[in-house]
Formats: C-alpha cells, sequence, structure tokens
C-alpha cells in the first residue's frame, strides 16, 4: 500500500475543500502547491495591517445555504456588500445599472421616467440581430450608458474593438428600477473576518501541506506514493500539451501603498474611459471596514494572453472548446486521476461554484 489516499495537486479552494473532506472521512491526503503559499487565487496578503487580495479583488456571494453555512464553518462573514463605482471622464456613476445611475445620467425620478428614456434610447436604433457586441449592448441599454458605462471600458479588457467582439459575451445587462447599489442579487454576502487565508487555514488544518513544489516536473516520483490524484493544475499542461494550449485572459496588478487613511473612498471603482488604461482601482481595506492609518490600492491592467502570464479566464471559443474536448476525452478515461477546480476544467468558476463542485466529487469519490 502507498503512503497517501490522495495526492491533491493544488491548495487552492477545490484542492483544500476536497483535501478536508477526505481527511474527514478518514482518509490520509498530501496537498503540494507550486504556489509559496497555500489558497490558489484566493490568498490575502498582509501590508500594512490589511488583507490584500493577492490575486484580484473576491467577494463572496451564494444563493445556497449549505455552501454559505459551509464556508461559515472556518469564519465569520462581514456584512460587505458590492457596489461599485464608475468613473468616467471623472463623472461618477453607481453599478450596477440602477435608479442611482440613471438618475446622475437623464435625471429622471421615478421607474417610470427612467423605463421611458430607456426605451427612447434603444427606440430607432433599428438593431434585430445584434452581429458584434456593440449593437448587442446597443440594443439592451441604449447609446448613453453604452458609451458611458460598458465601451472604452470593455474594449479595454479585451483590447479589441466592440465591434469585432462576439455579442454572446454579454448575454443579458441587468437594469434595476430601484435605487439599489447592490451588485449581485444573491441571498448571502460577505467578506471574511480576517481574510480568506482564514478559510485555507481551516480547511487544511492538520493537512500535510508541500509548498514550492511542482507536480509536472516531479510527477514519477509523486505519483508513485499515493493511490489517486486529485489535480487542479491546468488539464493541457497535465497532458504535456500534446493537443496544444489553452488560451486564457489575464491580469496584471499594481499594489501600492499609499500614506492617507481613505484613497477613494470605496472598494472598487472602475474606469470606464479608455484613459487610463488600468480598468479598475481597488482599495482593499473597504472589504473589512478597515480603520488603519495608510491604505492599499491596487490597480488592474487587462493583460491579453500574454506568455508566463497567471491564467485567469478561460477564452470560450471554437478553437479552445475543440482543444478542451480531446483532453476531456483522455481525462474520462483515467482511473486514478480526479480533475476538479477552474484550471483542470477549464471553466470560469466563482468560489461558491467551485466549493460546490469540490463537494460534489469528494462526496461521490468518498461514499
Ligand atoms: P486556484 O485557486 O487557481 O487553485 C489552483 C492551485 O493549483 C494554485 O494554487 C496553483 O498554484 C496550483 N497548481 C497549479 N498547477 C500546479 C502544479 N503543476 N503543481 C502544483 N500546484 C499547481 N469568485 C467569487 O466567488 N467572487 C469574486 O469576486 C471573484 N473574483 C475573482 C477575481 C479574479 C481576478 C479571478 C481570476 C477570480 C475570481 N473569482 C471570484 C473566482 C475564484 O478565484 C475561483 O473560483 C477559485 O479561486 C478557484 O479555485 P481553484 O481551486 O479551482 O483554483
Amino acid at each position: 500500500t502507498k503512503k497517501y489516499d490522495y495526492l491533491v495537486v493544488g491548495s487552492g479552494l477545490f484542492g483544500a475543500v476536497f483535501a478536508h473532506e477526505a481527511t474527514k472521512a478518514g482518509k490520509k491526503c498530501l496537498v503540494i502547491d507550486k504556489r509559496d503559499h497555500a489558497g490558489g487565487n484566493i490568498f490575502c496578503k498582509e501590508m500594512e495591517g490589511i488583507n490584500v487580495h493577492w490575486y484580484g479583488a473576491h467577494i463572496f456571494h451564494t444563493n445556497d445555504k449549505d455552501i454559505w453555512d459551509y464556508v461559515n464553518q472556518f469564519a465569520e462573514f462581514n456584512r460587505y456588500t458590492n457596489s461599485p463605482i464608475a468613473n468616467y471622464k471623472g463623472e461618477l456613476y453607481n453599478l450596477p445599472f440602477n435608479m442611482n445611475t440613471f438618475y446622475r445620467l437623464w435625471g429622471t425620478k421615478t421607474p417610470q421616467e427612467a423605463k421611458q428614456k430607456i426605451e427612447e434610447q434603444i427606440k430607432g436604433l433599428n438593431i434585430t440581430e445584434p452581429k458584434n457586441l456593440e449593437e448587442q449592448a446597443l440594443k439592451l441599454v441604449g447609446p448613453d450608458i453604452y458609451e458611458k458605462l460598458i465601451k472604452h471600458y470593455t474594449e479595454k479588457q479585451w483590447g479589441r474593438k466592440a465591434t469585432e467582439l462576439p455579442a454572446f459575451i454579454i448575454r443579458r445587462l441587468p437594469v434595476r428600477f430601484t435605487y439599489d447599489n447592490n451588485y449581485f442579487n444573491d441571498k448571502y454576502q460577505g467578506i471574511p473576518v480576517g481574510g480568506y487565508n482564514k478559510i485555507v487555514e481551516g480547511l487544511l488544518k492538520d493537512i500535510e501541506v508541500q509548498l514550492n513544489t511542482d507536480f509536472i516536473s516531479r510527477r514519477e516520483e509523486f505519483e508513485s506514493i499515493a493511490d489517486k490524484i486529485v489535480f487542479t493544475g491546468k488539464i493541457d499542461e497535465y497532458y504535456g500539451f500534446r493537443f496544444g494550449e489553452l488560451e486564457y485572459r489575464s491580469l496584471r496588478f499594481e499594489t501600492e501603498v499609499v500614506d492617507t487613511e481613505n484613497y477613494q473612498g470605496n472598494a472598487v471603482v472602475n474606469y470606464t474611459d479608455s484613459e487610463p488604461a488600468y480598468t479598475r482601482i481597488i482599495e482593499h481595506k473597504h472589504f473589512e471596514f478597515g480603520t488603519q492609518p495608510k491604505t492599499v490600492i491596487t490597480k488592474e491592467y487587462p493583460l491579453t494572453s500574454e506568455k508566463g502570464a497567471e491564467p485567469y479566464y478561460p477564452v470560450n471559443n471554437d478553437n479552445n472548446g475543440a482543444i478542451l474536448k480531446r483532453y476531456q476525452e483522455l481525462a474520462s478515461a483515467e482511473k486514478n486521476v480526479i480533475f476538479g477546480g477552474r484550471l483542470a476544467e477549464y471553466r470560469y468558476y466563482d468560489m461558491h461554484q467551485v466549493i460546490g463542485s469540490a463537494l460534489v466529487k469528494a462526496k461521490r469519490e468518498l461514499s
């Protein structure tokens, strides 16, 4: 018999939840991660006493009571509500699009006035079958909102003209006829008090973890010590890129300490014009209502598939879909490898979704 029941590659949410459940069921796990910290992309780094969301702003939200209870075992959640501000040429608007946004744009005061205004904007455009993202957005919200809050932001994000982007990227654009700036509609929302690391520490408590350890370069050694492997890295890398590389969009973060107590008064401010080059500034202390004397901000720059960049968002197009399918055929024939998480499934997952998926796969495996 081998030393471990499961070798878990990756200490992100998928790997950590799986390892936690397997350990609870009496199995012996070794978790490895090539980074120098556990937690994957929800990792927080402490700076000036502030939990800095090191791989981008993370706001926990879910409608699923079981998943909410699950994470609340490991940390208490605060009442943080995501309500981003958009800055367009120095004008400030509330997001998501709601009565506050419409009032600022047009001075409309009642839902009826706002609805009428949007209808007027859309009428006369005569778009029936939108051919690209621009037409799709115009058809949904009209030219004012499109120009100030969608067009340039989206073009920065994708590095391409909105007329050259497919319409399906924007399926719907929620407009709300209430004065409600809450970005999410979910029943539960918040930030773990003390940061996301508390959740990761709770999940991995009493489990053996080896950091700075890459699976790919030592795979024979690792394959020989465990009965089964739970792989949460990139599926194309697992198979030596034999069918080609799956593409990702990435981000570049510029984080700085600012010697002021409150820099922008909100955790998230989007910059929706073509200038500046960054899409957002995150002020991390506001996620936890911090009162530290200094502050830490992060400017977020889009990065389109650059070698060596962190893989963040899968690029869902026909070519990547076809490549993925070939890897998935190999994966489904594996007897002793479980693939899970955003990189192994090449799928954008929110935190609650990746937890849900890990719980389902762990249950299936362990029962
Ligand atoms: P990861 O966290 O990426 O974990 C994978 C781990 O595997 C990593 O630690 C990696 O180092 C390790 N690994 C990979 N390959 C190897 C190897 N060969 N050997 C050893 N280790 C390896 N979700 C929300 O719910 N709300 C949000 O507001 C939100 N904001 C986000 C913002 C950004 C910019 C991004 C990119 C994501 C956001 N998410 C958000 C999603 C959230 O980050 C993911 O759902 C979650 O982190 C996925 O966990 P995972 O375990 O699948 O992957």
